[in-house]
Protein backbone atom coordinates (compact mmCIF):
# COMPACT_ATOMS: atom_id res chain seq x y z
CA UNK A 1 0.00 0.00 0.00
CA UNK A 2 1.43 3.13 -1.14
CA UNK A 3 1.55 5.73 1.86
CA UNK A 4 1.06 9.49 2.53
CA UNK A 5 4.56 10.95 3.62
CA UNK A 6 4.48 12.90 6.83
CA UNK A 7 3.57 16.32 6.26
CA UNK A 8 2.35 19.50 8.69
CA UNK A 9 -1.58 20.38 7.96
CA UNK A 10 -2.48 23.66 7.93
CA UNK A 11 -6.17 24.90 7.66
CA UNK A 12 -6.63 28.67 7.64
CA UNK A 13 -9.83 30.49 7.93
CA UNK A 14 -9.48 32.96 5.40
CA UNK A 15 -7.50 33.78 1.85
CA UNK A 16 -5.10 35.78 3.33
CA UNK A 17 -3.93 33.49 5.90
CA UNK A 18 -3.41 30.87 3.21
CA UNK A 19 -1.19 33.15 1.28
CA UNK A 20 0.89 34.03 4.29
CA UNK A 21 1.19 30.77 4.94
CA UNK A 22 2.75 29.95 1.58
CA UNK A 23 4.97 32.45 1.50
CA UNK A 24 6.19 31.41 4.77
CA UNK A 25 6.72 28.06 4.24
CA UNK A 26 8.02 28.82 0.58
CA UNK A 27 8.60 25.85 -1.83
CA UNK A 28 7.70 23.55 0.55
CA UNK A 29 3.63 24.48 1.39
CA UNK A 30 1.16 23.37 -1.39
CA UNK A 31 -2.65 24.37 -1.21
CA UNK A 32 -5.12 21.43 -1.18
CA UNK A 33 -8.74 20.91 -1.55
CA UNK A 34 -10.20 18.32 -2.31
CA UNK A 35 -7.04 16.21 -2.54
CA UNK A 36 -7.68 13.66 -5.10
CA UNK A 37 -5.23 15.15 -7.49
CA UNK A 38 -2.49 15.85 -4.92
CA UNK A 39 -2.83 13.03 -2.02
CA UNK A 40 -2.46 10.37 -4.49
CA UNK A 41 0.96 12.34 -6.32
CA UNK A 42 2.47 12.53 -2.72
CA UNK A 43 1.46 8.85 -2.12
CA UNK A 44 3.37 8.32 -5.47
CA UNK A 45 6.50 11.60 -4.03
CA UNK A 46 5.67 13.27 -7.10
CA UNK A 47 5.26 16.05 -4.99
CA UNK A 48 6.59 16.22 -1.90
CA UNK A 49 5.30 19.30 0.40
CA UNK A 50 6.74 19.26 4.04
CA UNK A 51 3.57 21.92 4.69
CA UNK A 52 0.05 21.46 3.21
CA UNK A 53 -2.34 24.29 3.51
CA UNK A 54 -6.27 22.92 3.55
CA UNK A 55 -8.56 25.43 2.00
CA UNK A 56 -12.29 24.02 3.57
CA UNK A 57 -12.25 26.32 6.41
CA UNK A 58 -12.25 29.64 3.68
CA UNK A 59 -15.81 30.79 3.95
CA UNK A 60 -17.13 31.49 0.59
CA UNK A 61 -15.24 29.86 -1.68
CA UNK A 62 -18.14 26.91 -2.19
CA UNK A 63 -20.55 28.84 -3.77
CA UNK A 64 -22.25 29.06 -6.64
CA UNK A 65 -23.65 32.37 -7.62
CA UNK A 66 -25.88 33.61 -10.71
CA UNK A 67 -25.40 37.51 -11.30
CA UNK A 68 -29.10 39.04 -12.00
CA UNK A 69 -27.33 39.73 -15.87
CA UNK A 70 -26.75 35.63 -16.11
CA UNK A 71 -23.17 35.54 -15.08
CA UNK A 72 -22.26 33.18 -12.91
CA UNK A 73 -19.23 33.49 -9.94
CA UNK A 74 -18.05 29.77 -9.10
CA UNK A 75 -15.90 29.45 -5.60
CA UNK A 76 -13.03 27.31 -6.26
CA UNK A 77 -13.98 25.15 -3.49
CA UNK A 78 -17.17 24.18 -5.28
CA UNK A 79 -17.43 20.87 -5.13
CA UNK A 80 -17.72 19.27 -9.09
CA UNK A 81 -20.73 17.39 -7.88
CA UNK A 82 -22.57 20.46 -6.93
CA UNK A 83 -21.58 22.07 -10.45
CA UNK A 84 -22.95 18.80 -12.00
CA UNK A 85 -26.59 19.54 -10.26
CA UNK A 86 -26.58 23.04 -10.34
CA UNK A 87 -29.52 23.92 -12.54
CA UNK A 88 -28.60 27.12 -13.99
CA UNK A 89 -25.46 25.64 -14.61
CA UNK A 90 -27.03 22.72 -16.48
CA UNK A 91 -29.48 24.65 -18.66
CA UNK A 92 -27.02 27.55 -19.47
CA UNK A 93 -24.19 25.94 -19.57
CA UNK A 94 -24.08 22.24 -20.42
CA UNK A 95 -20.70 22.01 -21.98
CA UNK A 96 -19.12 22.97 -18.80
CA UNK A 97 -21.13 20.89 -17.05
CA UNK A 98 -21.02 17.81 -19.21
CA UNK A 99 -17.01 18.18 -19.05
CA UNK A 100 -17.32 18.33 -15.45
CA UNK A 101 -19.82 15.29 -15.66
CA UNK A 102 -16.71 13.86 -17.13
CA UNK A 103 -14.32 13.37 -14.69
CA UNK A 104 -13.19 10.61 -12.90
CA UNK A 105 -16.03 8.83 -11.01
CA UNK A 106 -18.82 10.20 -8.57
CA UNK A 107 -16.53 10.01 -5.63
CA UNK A 108 -13.93 11.75 -6.67
CA UNK A 109 -16.37 14.77 -7.74
CA UNK A 110 -18.04 14.50 -4.51
CA UNK A 111 -14.38 15.54 -3.50
CA UNK A 112 -13.01 17.25 -6.17
CA UNK A 113 -13.24 20.54 -6.27
CA UNK A 114 -13.30 23.67 -9.62
CA UNK A 115 -10.32 25.09 -8.68
CA UNK A 116 -8.37 21.87 -8.18
CA UNK A 117 -9.34 20.56 -11.29
CA UNK A 118 -8.28 24.31 -13.11
CA UNK A 119 -5.04 23.55 -11.76
CA UNK A 120 -4.81 20.25 -11.78
CA UNK A 121 -0.91 18.84 -12.52
CA UNK A 122 0.31 18.17 -16.46
CA UNK A 123 0.27 13.89 -16.31
CA UNK A 124 2.83 11.52 -18.42
CA UNK A 125 3.05 7.79 -18.34
CA UNK A 126 6.73 8.68 -16.67
CA UNK A 127 5.74 10.23 -14.10
CA UNK A 128 2.51 8.97 -12.95
CA UNK A 129 3.74 6.05 -11.73
CA UNK A 130 5.77 5.27 -8.18
CA UNK A 131 9.09 6.36 -6.47
CA UNK A 132 10.20 3.18 -6.60
CA UNK A 133 9.36 2.97 -10.97
CA UNK A 134 10.59 6.22 -11.41
CA UNK A 135 13.83 5.52 -9.68
CA UNK A 136 14.35 2.08 -12.01
CA UNK A 137 14.36 4.59 -14.57
CA UNK A 138 16.74 6.98 -12.72
CA UNK A 139 13.59 9.61 -12.89
CA UNK A 140 12.66 12.36 -15.29
CA UNK A 141 13.07 16.17 -15.57
CA UNK A 142 10.08 16.80 -14.16
CA UNK A 143 10.85 15.12 -10.55
CA UNK A 144 14.06 13.96 -9.62
CA UNK A 145 16.12 13.71 -13.23
CA UNK A 146 17.51 15.69 -15.96
CA UNK A 147 16.00 13.50 -19.00
CA UNK A 148 13.05 13.48 -20.85
CA UNK A 149 11.97 10.15 -21.38
CA UNK A 150 9.27 11.04 -24.46
CA UNK A 151 11.57 12.94 -26.30
CA UNK A 152 15.38 12.60 -25.23
CA UNK A 153 16.90 15.16 -26.70
CA UNK A 154 14.27 17.92 -25.62
CA UNK A 155 15.35 20.79 -23.17
CA UNK A 156 11.58 20.79 -21.97
CA UNK A 157 9.05 18.67 -20.70
CA UNK A 158 5.80 17.27 -22.60
CA UNK A 159 3.45 16.04 -19.47
CA UNK A 160 -0.06 16.34 -20.67
CA UNK A 161 -2.47 18.83 -19.84
CA UNK A 162 -5.10 16.64 -18.34
CA UNK A 163 -7.75 18.41 -16.97
CA UNK A 164 -11.27 18.42 -18.83
CA UNK A 165 -13.13 21.67 -17.44
CA UNK A 166 -9.80 23.37 -18.76
CA UNK A 167 -10.49 23.53 -22.17
CA UNK A 168 -13.88 24.58 -21.71
CA UNK A 169 -13.58 27.91 -19.84
CA UNK A 170 -10.80 28.85 -22.46
CA UNK A 171 -13.14 28.42 -25.42
CA UNK A 172 -15.70 30.37 -23.18
CA UNK A 173 -13.47 33.12 -22.58
CA UNK A 174 -14.26 32.62 -18.74
CA UNK A 175 -12.22 34.47 -16.07
CA UNK A 176 -10.34 33.32 -12.89
CA UNK A 177 -9.69 35.16 -9.89
CA UNK A 178 -6.18 35.14 -7.84
CA UNK A 179 -5.38 36.09 -4.70
CA UNK A 180 -1.65 36.86 -3.58
CA UNK A 181 0.27 38.83 -1.61
CA UNK A 182 0.11 41.97 -4.03
CA UNK A 183 -3.49 41.63 -3.89
CA UNK A 184 -6.31 40.36 -6.35
CA UNK A 185 -6.33 40.36 -10.12
CA UNK A 186 -8.54 38.39 -12.78
CA UNK A 187 -7.44 37.26 -15.85
CA UNK A 188 -8.39 35.57 -18.69
CA UNK A 189 -8.52 31.29 -17.97
CA UNK A 190 -6.82 31.12 -21.30
CA UNK A 191 -4.05 33.14 -19.25
CA UNK A 192 -3.42 30.97 -16.39
CA UNK A 193 -1.96 27.90 -18.73
CA UNK A 194 1.80 27.77 -20.38
CA UNK A 195 2.70 25.55 -22.68
CA UNK A 196 5.06 23.40 -20.30
CA UNK A 197 4.78 20.11 -18.77
CA UNK A 198 6.74 21.90 -15.46
CA UNK A 199 5.59 25.38 -15.34
CA UNK A 200 1.98 25.28 -16.83
CA UNK A 201 0.53 27.84 -15.09
CA UNK A 202 1.40 31.47 -15.40
CA UNK A 203 0.03 32.18 -11.87
CA UNK A 204 2.51 32.93 -8.88
CA UNK A 205 3.09 30.13 -6.79
CA UNK A 206 1.81 32.07 -3.41
CA UNK A 207 -1.75 32.77 -5.70
CA UNK A 208 -4.71 31.62 -4.48
CA UNK A 209 -6.99 30.68 -6.84
CA UNK A 210 -10.25 32.17 -5.41
CA UNK A 211 -13.04 32.12 -8.45
CA UNK A 212 -13.72 30.87 -11.27
CA UNK A 213 -16.36 34.18 -13.57
CA UNK A 214 -18.76 32.35 -16.87
CA UNK A 215 -19.84 35.39 -18.84
CA UNK A 216 -23.99 35.31 -19.45
CA UNK A 217 -25.47 33.54 -21.98
CA UNK A 218 -25.79 35.06 -25.65
CA UNK A 219 -25.51 34.48 -28.85
CA UNK A 220 -23.07 30.90 -28.04
CA UNK A 221 -23.30 27.47 -28.42
CA UNK A 222 -20.65 25.52 -26.62
CA UNK A 223 -19.57 21.56 -27.12
CA UNK A 224 -17.25 19.44 -25.06
CA UNK A 225 -16.19 16.08 -26.53
CA UNK A 226 -13.65 13.46 -24.52
CA UNK A 227 -11.68 10.67 -25.94
CA UNK A 228 -10.69 7.98 -23.31
CA UNK A 229 -10.55 4.39 -22.75
CA UNK A 230 -13.15 3.70 -20.71
CA UNK A 231 -16.37 5.51 -20.26
CA UNK A 232 -15.43 6.48 -16.65
CA UNK A 233 -12.73 6.89 -14.74
CA UNK A 234 -9.91 7.52 -17.05
CA UNK A 235 -8.48 11.36 -17.92
CA UNK A 236 -8.76 12.79 -21.20
CA UNK A 237 -6.34 11.83 -23.90
CA UNK A 238 -8.37 14.17 -25.99
CA UNK A 239 -10.53 16.50 -24.85
CA UNK A 240 -11.57 18.98 -27.72
CA UNK A 241 -14.08 22.30 -26.33
CA UNK A 242 -15.55 24.58 -29.07
CA UNK A 243 -17.35 27.66 -28.41
CA UNK A 244 -18.95 29.31 -31.50
CA UNK A 245 -20.71 32.97 -31.33
CA UNK A 246 -23.07 33.85 -34.32
CA UNK A 247 -24.63 36.12 -35.83
CA UNK A 248 -27.82 34.89 -37.54
CA UNK A 249 -26.97 31.62 -39.00
CA UNK A 250 -23.10 32.62 -39.52
CA UNK A 251 -20.03 32.08 -37.16
CA UNK A 252 -18.75 35.33 -35.39
CA UNK A 253 -16.34 34.10 -33.62
CA UNK A 254 -15.22 30.79 -32.82
CA UNK A 255 -13.16 29.02 -30.02
CA UNK A 256 -11.98 25.80 -30.36
CA UNK A 257 -9.11 24.23 -27.46
CA UNK A 258 -7.37 21.07 -27.52
CA UNK A 259 -7.07 19.18 -24.20
CA UNK A 260 -5.25 15.91 -23.62
CA UNK A 261 -2.87 17.32 -26.72
CA UNK A 262 -0.18 18.89 -25.50
CA UNK A 263 1.09 20.94 -22.21
CA UNK A 264 -2.05 23.27 -22.61
CA UNK A 265 -5.19 23.59 -23.98
CA UNK A 266 -4.05 24.46 -27.94
CA UNK A 267 -6.02 26.51 -29.90
CA UNK A 268 -7.00 24.75 -33.08
CA UNK A 269 -6.39 28.74 -34.52
CA UNK A 270 -6.77 27.52 -38.23
CA UNK A 271 -10.17 26.14 -37.85
CA UNK A 272 -11.27 28.98 -36.02
CA UNK A 273 -10.09 31.01 -38.60
CA UNK A 274 -12.04 28.91 -41.95
CA UNK A 275 -15.44 29.43 -39.62
CA UNK A 276 -15.74 32.85 -39.62
CA UNK A 277 -18.71 34.66 -41.49
CA UNK A 278 -19.30 30.92 -42.73
CA UNK A 279 -22.60 29.48 -42.10
CA UNK A 280 -21.68 25.90 -40.54
CA UNK A 281 -22.50 23.65 -43.05
CA UNK A 282 -21.54 19.93 -43.37
CA UNK A 283 -18.60 20.78 -45.83
CA UNK A 284 -17.65 23.64 -43.66
CA UNK A 285 -17.47 21.59 -40.49
CA UNK A 286 -15.12 18.33 -42.23
CA UNK A 287 -12.64 21.22 -43.69
CA UNK A 288 -12.80 22.89 -40.36
CA UNK A 289 -12.06 19.54 -38.31
CA UNK A 290 -9.20 18.60 -40.83
CA UNK A 291 -6.94 21.36 -39.87
CA UNK A 292 -7.01 20.32 -36.03
CA UNK A 293 -4.96 17.67 -37.08
CA UNK A 294 -1.60 20.02 -37.05
CA UNK A 295 -2.05 21.22 -33.81
CA UNK A 296 -2.69 17.87 -32.17
CA UNK A 297 0.55 17.70 -31.12
CA UNK A 298 0.18 13.68 -29.36
CA UNK A 299 3.34 12.46 -27.83
CA UNK A 300 3.46 9.32 -26.83
CA UNK A 301 3.14 9.65 -22.97
CA UNK A 302 -0.71 9.24 -22.44
CA UNK A 303 -2.87 6.11 -23.44
CA UNK A 304 -3.92 4.65 -27.08
CA UNK A 305 -2.10 4.90 -29.73
CA UNK A 306 -0.30 8.30 -30.79
CA UNK A 307 -0.71 8.11 -34.07
CA UNK A 308 -4.24 7.31 -34.04
CA UNK A 309 -5.02 9.96 -31.21
CA UNK A 310 -3.60 12.79 -33.96
CA UNK A 311 -5.84 10.81 -36.93
CA UNK A 312 -8.98 11.26 -34.66
CA UNK A 313 -8.14 14.64 -33.43
CA UNK A 314 -9.79 16.10 -36.60
CA UNK A 315 -13.00 13.47 -35.90
CA UNK A 316 -13.70 14.85 -32.97
CA UNK A 317 -13.44 18.56 -33.53
CA UNK A 318 -15.76 18.05 -36.67
CA UNK A 319 -18.22 16.22 -33.95
CA UNK A 320 -17.61 18.94 -32.01
CA UNK A 321 -18.45 21.94 -33.75
CA UNK A 322 -21.33 19.86 -35.35
CA UNK A 323 -22.61 19.91 -31.40
CA UNK A 324 -22.58 23.68 -31.77
CA UNK A 325 -25.38 23.84 -34.24
C1 LIG B 1 -8.61 7.88 -10.35
C2 LIG B 1 -8.67 9.32 -10.71
C3 LIG B 1 -9.27 9.68 -11.91
C4 LIG B 1 -9.33 11.03 -12.28
N1 LIG B 1 -9.90 11.35 -13.47
C5 LIG B 1 -9.94 12.65 -13.87
C6 LIG B 1 -10.54 13.00 -15.12
O1 LIG B 1 -11.05 12.15 -15.85
N2 LIG B 1 -10.53 14.31 -15.48
C7 LIG B 1 -10.00 15.29 -14.69
O2 LIG B 1 -10.05 16.46 -15.08
N3 LIG B 1 -9.44 14.98 -13.49
C8 LIG B 1 -9.42 13.70 -13.06
N4 LIG B 1 -8.86 13.37 -11.84
C9 LIG B 1 -8.16 14.40 -11.06
C10 LIG B 1 -8.94 15.07 -9.95
O3 LIG B 1 -9.83 14.18 -9.29
C11 LIG B 1 -9.76 16.26 -10.44
O4 LIG B 1 -9.01 17.01 -11.36
C12 LIG B 1 -10.19 17.17 -9.28
O5 LIG B 1 -11.06 18.18 -9.77
C13 LIG B 1 -9.03 17.88 -8.58
O6 LIG B 1 -9.59 18.75 -7.61
P1 LIG B 1 -9.13 18.70 -6.09
O7 LIG B 1 -9.93 19.73 -5.37
O8 LIG B 1 -9.23 17.32 -5.53
O9 LIG B 1 -7.63 19.13 -6.26
P2 LIG B 1 -6.40 19.01 -5.24
O10 LIG B 1 -5.83 17.65 -5.32
O11 LIG B 1 -6.81 19.50 -3.89
O12 LIG B 1 -5.42 20.08 -5.89
C14 LIG B 1 -4.91 19.94 -7.20
C15 LIG B 1 -3.81 20.97 -7.42
O13 LIG B 1 -4.33 22.29 -7.36
C16 LIG B 1 -3.78 23.04 -6.29
N5 LIG B 1 -4.91 23.79 -5.74
C17 LIG B 1 -6.14 23.28 -5.46
N6 LIG B 1 -6.99 24.28 -5.18
C18 LIG B 1 -6.29 25.44 -5.27
C19 LIG B 1 -6.64 26.81 -5.13
N7 LIG B 1 -7.88 27.19 -4.85
N8 LIG B 1 -5.67 27.73 -5.32
C20 LIG B 1 -4.39 27.36 -5.62
N9 LIG B 1 -4.01 26.08 -5.76
C21 LIG B 1 -4.95 25.12 -5.61
C22 LIG B 1 -3.14 22.03 -5.36
O14 LIG B 1 -2.00 22.58 -4.71
C23 LIG B 1 -2.74 20.94 -6.35
O15 LIG B 1 -1.53 21.27 -6.96
C24 LIG B 1 -8.80 12.03 -11.43
C25 LIG B 1 -8.21 11.66 -10.21
C26 LIG B 1 -8.15 10.32 -9.85
C27 LIG B 1 -7.53 9.96 -8.53
S1 LIG C 1 7.25 14.52 -20.81
FE1 LIG C 1 9.36 13.89 -20.36
S2 LIG C 1 10.06 15.21 -18.67
FE2 LIG C 1 7.83 15.40 -18.84
S3 LIG C 1 7.02 13.93 -17.36
FE3 LIG C 1 7.13 12.87 -19.32
S4 LIG C 1 9.16 11.90 -19.39
FE4 LIG C 1 9.15 13.38 -17.73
Amino acid sequence: MLRLPTFTYHRPASAAEAVRLKQEHGSAAMFVAGGTDLYPNMKRRQQTPAHVIALHAIPDLDRIEVHPKGGVRIGALTRLSAMEAHPYLRQHFPALVHAVAEISTPLLRNMGTIGGNLLLDTRCTYYDQTHEWRESISFCMKKDGDICWVAPGSPRCWAVQSSDTVPVVCALEADVELVGPAGTRRIRAADLYRDDGIQYLTKQPDELLTRLYLGPPGNWKASYLKLRRRGTFDFPVLGVAACLWFDGRKVQKANVRLGGAGSYAIPATETEQLLVGKELSDELIAEAGALAMKPARTMDNTDLDVYWRRKVAPVFVARALAACR
